[in-house]
C-alpha cells in the first residue's frame, strides 16, 4: 500500500533540524530594543552569551546559574532559553518573577513583545492573560511571583526560568527560590532550571551562592589580548587612567581609561578589549573565597554556573567602570555597594560589619580565662605602643599554625612597668584539659612604637625609645615603627647606631 503525504504533513513529519540555543537564538530571535532592535539576536555583540545559552541546551544539565552585572544581556539569555524550550520542549513552564508589578512590567515590556516578534513563538501561543501565557499545544507557560506562595504550591513544571532572585523577599523559613525548585521535583532529571541574577548586598545573595557553592562547574570568561594573544581572566584593576586624570567626570566624557594587558602591557581601548572578548572563551574555575582561580573541567557537570562582569559588555566603557571605581573609593557605602553589585557583578560587605561588636565578640574563646596562654602555644609577643604619656600594650599567644590568641591587654604609666611587663612576667599555660598544670611562659620577643610622639620631657619620645632599648632591650625588645609604602618583606631590620638628624 502506498500512502501519500500532503505538503503539510510532509512539514509535521520531517525531521526537525537540532539547534543550541545560540544558534535557535540567532536565527528566529527578534532583538527588541537597544540599538539593534528589529533585527536577528547578534550573538557576536555578546559572544560570552553562547556559553550559558548552549549549556542549557546541552542534554544532561539540569541547572544553569548566571551571575552577572547590569548590561550583560542576562534578561536576553533567560528569554533565548525560554524560546528555545518552547520551541523544543513541549511542557509546562514557568517564568519566575520578584513582584506581581515586576512581572506585569517585564510580560508587557519585555517578554510579550518579544514571543510576538518572533514568528516561531508567534504561532504558538494561544492566549495572553496575567498569570500564564496559553500555548496551543495545551501547556502554558505560568507567570508567577514570589509574593505568592500559594500559586507556587500548586503547580507542577518542567522548565524554570527564574528572573531577579536576589529580589525574592523571604516569609519566615520558607525560601520562595526552593519552593519554585520544588515545582519541578517530579520531573526529576528531565526538569531543566536556569537563574539569572545580578548579585544584591553581601556574600549571602542568592545568586552569588548559587555560583560558588552550589554548582558541580564554575565558569569564568577568559580574553585574548589583541596584541600578544595571551589569554586571561580580565582584572578591574589592571584599568588605568595613563595620564593620571582623577576626574571621574573628565575620564568618562574623553574616554580616557584603558586595560592594560597583563602580558604584554599593550593598553587596550574599548574597541581593544571588544576585540578582545570576541575572541575568549569560557574556562573551568573555582571561588576560593577571595578570588577566581583556574579549577578542574568536570565534564559531566548537571548544574553549571556562570560569572559574567560588565568589564565583558561593550555597552560599559572601561572610562565608565574607572569613574565608578574612583566614586566607589569614597567612604560613601552605597557608591561601594553598587560598584561591587553592578560593575563587578560581585558582593559587598561593608567594611564598618567586621568591627561591629558583636562579631568581635564571638570570636572570644570562653574557655581561656583572661591573662592564660592556650594549650599548645609555641610563643608569646608583646606590642607596645607610645602615648604622650604611658604607654599602651597587647600580648598575643602564638600556634605553631600561626594562628594567634590576644591573651593580655592594658596600659602602663612607666618605663619600669614596661620593663616589668616584658621581663618579669610569667603567664599560666592551660594544660591539656584546661586546667592550670603549673607551666609559666614569659614574653619571647615584643615590639615598642618609635614612631616621633610628642612629649613633655628632654628627650623626644623617639629618642627615649632608642634609649630606653639600647640599654634595656637585651635583643628582646625591638624598637619598631611603619612604613609609609608597601614593603616586600613584611618586616624589615637597620641597625641604629645614632639618633636620625
Ligand atoms: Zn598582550
Amino acid at each position: 500500500m502506498k500512502i501519500r503525504f500532503c505538503e503539510a504533513e510532509r512539514r509535521v513529519f520531517a525531521r526537525r533540524e537540532k539547534l543550541t540555543v545560540s544558534q535557535w537564538a540567532g536565527k528566529y530571535l527578534i532583538v527588541q530594543d537597544g540599538i539593534y532592535r528589529g533585527s536577528p539576536l547578534r550573538l557576536d555583540v555578546s559572544p560570552f552569551l553562547r556559553g550559558p545559552m548552549d549549556a542549557y541546551s546541552r542534554p544532561g544539565v539540569r541547572e544553569v546559574v548566571v551571575c552577572g552585572s547590569l548590561q550583560v544581556g542576562k534578561t536576553l539569555l533567560l528569554y533565548a532559553c525560554l524560546g528555545w524550550s518552547m520551541d523544543y520542549r513541549p511542557g509546562i513552564k514557568m517564568l519566575a518573577m520578584p513582584t506581581r508589578e515586576s512581572r506585569d512590567r517585564v510580560v508587557e515590556k519585555k517578554l510579550r513583545p518579544m514571543l510576538q516578534g518572533s514568528p516561531v513563538l508567534r504561532r504558538m501561543v494561544a492566549k495572553y492573560r496575567r498569570e500564564n501565557i496559553l500555548l496551543k499545544d495545551g501547556t502554558s507557560i505560568e507567570l508567577a511571583t514570589a509574593e505568592s506562595p500559594s500559586q507556587r504550591a500548586s503547580i507542577t513544571v518542567q522548565d524554570l526560568f527564574v528572573d531577579e532572585e536576589d529580589l525574592y523577599s523571604r516569609s519566615g523559613d520558607s525560601s520562595p527560590l526552593e519552593d519554585f525548585k520544588g515545582r519541578t521535583r517530579s520531573y526529576g532529571d528531565f526538569a531543566k532550571i536556569i537563574r539569572a541574577c545580578q548579585p544584591k548586598g553581601d556574600e549571602s545573595s542568592s545568586i552569588w551562592t548559587g555560583i560558588t557553592r552550589q554548582v558541580d562547574q564554575l565558569m569564568c570568561y577568559e580574553v585574548v589580548c589583541p596584541a600578544c594573544r595571551h589569554q586571561h581572566l580580565m582584572d578591574v584593576d589592571r584599568i588605568v587612567v595613563p595620564d593620571g586624570e582623577a576626574d571621574p567626570r573628565l575620564i568618562r566624557s574623553r574616554k580616557l581609561a584603558r586595560y592594560r594587558c597583563p602580558h604584554c602591557q599593550y593598553l587596550w581601548s574599548d574597541h581593544a578589549r571588544d576585540l578582545a572578548v570576541a575572541s575568549g572563551r569560557w574556562r573551568p574555575y573555582v571561588w576560593t573565597g577571595a578570588a577566581f582561580e583556574p579549577g578542574p573541567d568536570i565534564s559531566d557537570a548537571r548544574s553549571i554556573g556562570f560569572h559574567l562582569p560588565a568589564v565583558l559588555s561593550r555597552f560599559v566603557s572601561l572610562s565608565d567602570l574607572a569613574a565608578r571605581r574612583i566614586l566607589a573609593g569614597s567612604d560613601d557605602p552605597a557608591q561601594q555597594r553598587q560598584y561591587h553589585n553592578d560593575d563587578l557583578g560581585m558582593p559587598w560587605s561593608p567594611v564598618e560589619l567586621q568591627t561591629d561588636v558583636d562579631r568581635l565578640l564571638e570570636l572570644r574563646d570562653p574557655h581561656l580565662p583572661p591573662r592564660t596562654v592556650p594549650h599548645g602555644a609555641v610563643a608569646l609577643t608583646c606590642g607596645i605602643d607610645v602615648q604622650k604619656r604611658g604607654f599602651w600594650y597587647l600580648v598575643r599567644a602564638w600556634m605553631p599554625t600561626m594562628a594567634s590568641y590576644v591573651i593580655d591587654y592594658g596600659y602602663l604609666g612607666s618605663w619600669d612597668d614596661v620593663q616589668a611587663l616584658v621581663f618579669d612576667t610569667y603567664y599560666p599555660v592551660q594544660g591539656p584539659d584546661g586546667s592550670d598544670v603549673g607551666e609559666r611562659m614569659p614574653i619571647w620577643r615584643a615590639c615598642i612604637d618609635s614612631g616621633g610622639t610628642e612629649t613633655e620631657g628632654v628627650y623626644t619620645r623617639t629618642e627615649e625609645v632608642y634609649m630606653w632599648v639600647r640599654a634595656n632591650g637585651c635583643g628582646v625588645v625591638h624598637a619598631c615603627k611603619g612604613a609609609s609604602r608597601p614593603q616586600a618583606a613584611p618586616v624589615r631590620w637597620v641597625v641604629r647606631e645614632r639618633m636620625p638628624h
